[in-house]
């Protein structure tokens, strides 16, 4: 599997399983379960979700929550932030996607002056290790200080993501900063070998569910693994928080920002405004873009922008299971039929309509960009243009009121 970072993450990983005291809590992203069956001689795209969750049981987990659920998160937070700049800061468009670690490094270091463009609204996995840590802990009365995290993960960035100093929200929330959101991270390769070592039959497993509370999840969550699925995602409860209006399901498919192309363009129009957004994978497309939006002044024309660093989305990542040409693209598509195809099937459409994801704003945030969801859910990016060995570009302002 080509895995030789892990053995100290899983053995830590493992002590806490061990360990009585310690409540151990699995999330897992959404390219995993459409990529973890290929290391076990599954058809490319196989949808292993309910396999992946046994495993994850098997291997000791005392919880697990689905990162779909974190994705829906993120689009509460992501769109109220846009449709508040739509309305009350357009000088801050257009917003770009911030859920892809390697895309925010590139940005804090090669353009620093996109930082105030950055969406701060946290990644799925960023936001969810809080809330389990903060609404979860107090709801099921265990001391957070006993929870142990961990994210499954399609990306070698998120290593680094969890442990950027601010990712310790619910440390803050707590008054004891040395607690991490999230403690650990594995990806998709380093599970299929921990599931090999401990001689589980992967194809053997029969499906389990997701535990509740964090375990409901909305299409528009599941195609975040896409490149062009958190724009689609977005779109989707953009449409209703600007409207009102629950749009037709076909209505709300936008096959322009769908697809293997390294730059995709479109516009919808909401209530007489024209959005005009771009879904880019890969850094070197995105480098690209942006020099030719610096020099065409063409900035205003676009709302939104999602970037992700790997070509084809979180599918094509970095911690996915191997496959080398001719097989490469032919895997990547078929991992992306198997996310919209689960998109298809669930009856939960847009982020909006995850009734757990009403129950946490109901009994616990209140609304998308309050005070506590500012707190725990959103964060600020930092100038590191000095790491080119270069003056500072600029010093980005800070953190926009929303307010
Ligand atoms: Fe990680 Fe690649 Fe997904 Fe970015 S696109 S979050 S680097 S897997």
């Amino acid at each position: 599997f080509g895995a030789t970072t892990t053995v100290s993450q899983r053995e830590l990983i493992q002590q806490a399983i061990d360990d009585p005291e310690k409540v151990v809590i699995f999330q897992t992203a959404p390219a995993v379960r459409v990529a973890l069956g290929d290391s076990f001689g599954m058809p490319y795209g196989a949808i292993v979700r309910g396999k992946m969750v046994s495993a994850l049981r098997q291997l000791g987990g005392d919880y697990i929550f689905d990162t779909d659920f974190g994705a829906d998160l993120t689009i509460m937070e992501e769109a109220s932030e846009l449709l508040y700049r739509i309305k009350n800061k357009r000088e801050l468009l257009p917003q770009f996607t911030s859920c892809c670690p390697s895309w925010v490094e590139f940005t804090e270091i090669f353009f620093p002056e996109l930082i105030p463009h950055l969406s701060t609204a946290k990644s799925p996995i960023s936001m969810l290790s809080p809330m389990i840590k903060t609404y979860f802990a107090k709801r099921m009365q265990i001391d957070p200080a006993k929870i142990v995290t961990v994210c499954v993960t399609p990306c070698t960035s998120k290593k680094a993501e969890i442990a950027r100093p601010e990712r310790n929200a619910a440390g803050i929330y707590w008054k004891k900063p040395e607690i991490r959101d999230t403690d650990y991270c594995i990806t998709t390769r380093e599970l299929a070998q921990w599931i090999t070592d401990r001689n589980i039959d992967f194809a053997a497993l029969s499906e389990s569910e997701f535990d509740s509370v964090f375990g409901e999840s909305s299409g528009a969550g599941t195609i975040f693994g896409n490149s062009g699925g958190v724009m689609e995602a977005a779109l989707r409860t953009l449409m209703y928080l600007r409207t009102g209006q629950v749009a037709d399901r076909e209505f709300l498919r936008f096959e322009p920002v769908r697809g293997l192309e390294g730059v995709k363009e479109a516009a919808i129009t909401l209530d007489n405004d024209i959005i005009h957004v771009v879904a880019i994978s890969g850094l070197g497309n995105a480098r690209k873009f942006i020099n030719r939006m610096e020099e065409k002044h063409s900035w205003k024309k676009y709302a939104f922008i999602e970037v992700m660093a790997c070509p084809g989305g979180c599918i094509g990542g970095g911690g996915q299971p191997r496959t080398k040409l001719p097989q490469e693209i032919p895997a990547k598509r078929a991992r992306i039929e198997s996310l919209y195809a689960m998109d298809k099937e669930n009856p939960i459409h847009a982020s909006w309509e995850n009734r757990e994801v009403q129950t946490l704003y109901a009994k616990f945030l209140g609304e998308p960009c309050s005070e506590l969801s500012e707190q725990l859910l959103h964060t600020q990016y930092v100038n590191k243009h000095y790491m080119l060995g270069k003056e500072d570009k600029v010093v980005p302002p800070p953190k926009p009121e929303r307010k």
